[in-house]
């Protein structure tokens, strides 16, 4: 078995990415390398790189978790994939299923948990580690480029309008449309939702036309919350937030509905004014959301496998990862890069 892999290493906060030789751990139990196909390219790995959360990662480490790859070497012990199988890793790489929260279902909030790519090393290299109790099954015959961006960008929208309790013919506001916000217009969509998107560029919101929303609004031009409200007569029922901007978040409470509920997605480092009075008044509910838990992915990944959502995916190389950083930044990427190895 190889025991070096070339990966695209965080060496230093807000440096570029180093292309190097890495040394591939050797599975444990519960484990398994491997090699890797595509991996998509999400929000938060750029943040990582950044060091933006008060959380943070150590580097040296290798982001990266919307990989797709097949089992090359399994750990010592009894698993649930085989050699051969497509797998991917995921945010949530591992929880612990002994603290309060694993016991009452609560998976993705662990706090024991490892990330994929954060404290575990990623898919942006030609192997990776994953834990086979977590690692996503990739349904048969998926394309691996086009699958990827469900690891994470999908099973985190789709968990979050599932906690919208949003209903059919409701209306769902979905603030953002990049990476997590082109596929929760899909998924809401295909949820029998109404969906109107916002951004703050034409492009980004012809995209969302394409995939089903019935009324865009670029918060450049106008005042969102207002567009919202006059649009669907007293505000949306659902409010989900992929956005990159703190701005997006108190713009957002502005959009509910009375008993609406906002769900937070996007993770911009900062803080945003919340009006009391209408919180109060309004009965709102505001609520975080990280990714998913293992069943959200099967769901998640049956959306797509029955067609009901389709990835807007740009292929790209390793060696892309900074030009895509880049462009990243200056929101000026359609849906999801993906790395083809
Ligand atoms: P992305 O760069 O692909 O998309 C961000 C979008 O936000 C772009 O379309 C951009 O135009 C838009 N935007 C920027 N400012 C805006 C504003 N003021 N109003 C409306 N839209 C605005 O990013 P992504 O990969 O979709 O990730 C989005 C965020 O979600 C990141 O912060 C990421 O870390 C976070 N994230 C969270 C989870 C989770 O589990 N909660 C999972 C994945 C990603
Ligand atoms: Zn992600
Ligand atoms: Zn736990």
């Amino acid at each position: 078995m190889t025991e070096k892999f070339t990966g695209a290493v965080v060496e230093k906060f807000n440096t570029p990415l180093v292309i190097e030789e890495v040394a591939l751990p050797t599975p444990g139990p519960n484990q398994a390398v491997v090699k890797l196909i595509a991996s998509g390219i999400c929000h938060t790995d750029l943040h990582a790189a950044h060091g933006d959360w008060p959380v943070k990662p150590e580097p040296p480490f290798v982001p990266g978790h919307e990989g797709v790859g097949e089992v090359v070497e399994l750990g010592p012990g009894e698993h649930r994939v085989a050699v051969g199988d497509i797998v991917g890793n995921a945010w949530l790489w591992s929880a612990c299923g002994n603290c309060d929260q694993c016991l009452k279902g609560w998976e993705t909030l662990c706090p024991n948990a490892e990330y994929g790519g954060y404290t575990v090393d990623g898919s942006f290299g030609t192997y990776m580690l994953v834990d086979t109790r977590f690692a996503p099954k990739i349904p048969d015959g998926a394309d691996p480029l086009e699958v990827a961006p469900i690891l994470c960008a999908g099973v985190t929208v789709y968990k979050g309008l599932k906690v919208s309790e949003t209903k059919p013919g409701q209306f769902m506001v979905i603030s953002g449309v990049g990476g997590l916000g082109h596929l929760a217009v899909q998924y809401a969509k295909a949820m029998g939702m109404r969906v109107i998107a916002v951004d703050i560029a034409d492009d980004k919101l012809e995209l969302a036309k394409k995939h089903g929303a019935e009324f865009t609004v670029n918060a450049l031009n106008v005042d969102p919350a207002e567009a919202v409200q006059e649009y669907t007569d007293g505000g949306a029922h659902g409010i989900l937030v992929t956005a990159v901007h703190p701005q997006a978040f108190g713009q957002a409470i502005n959009m509910a509905r009375r008993a609406g509920t906002i769900v937070f997605n996007g993770l911009p480092p900062g803080e945003f004014p919340a009006p009391i009075f209408d919180i109060v008044l309004k009965g709102l509910t505001i609520r975080g959301s990280l990714v998913g838990d293992r069943q959200d992915q099967v769901e998640a990944l049956d959306f797509y496998a029955r067609g009901l959502v389709k990835p807007t995916v740009t292929e790209c190389t390793l060696e892309d990862v900074n030009e895509v950083f880049e462009k990243m930044e200056k929101g000026q990427i359609d849906g999801r890069m993906a790395i083809r190895y």
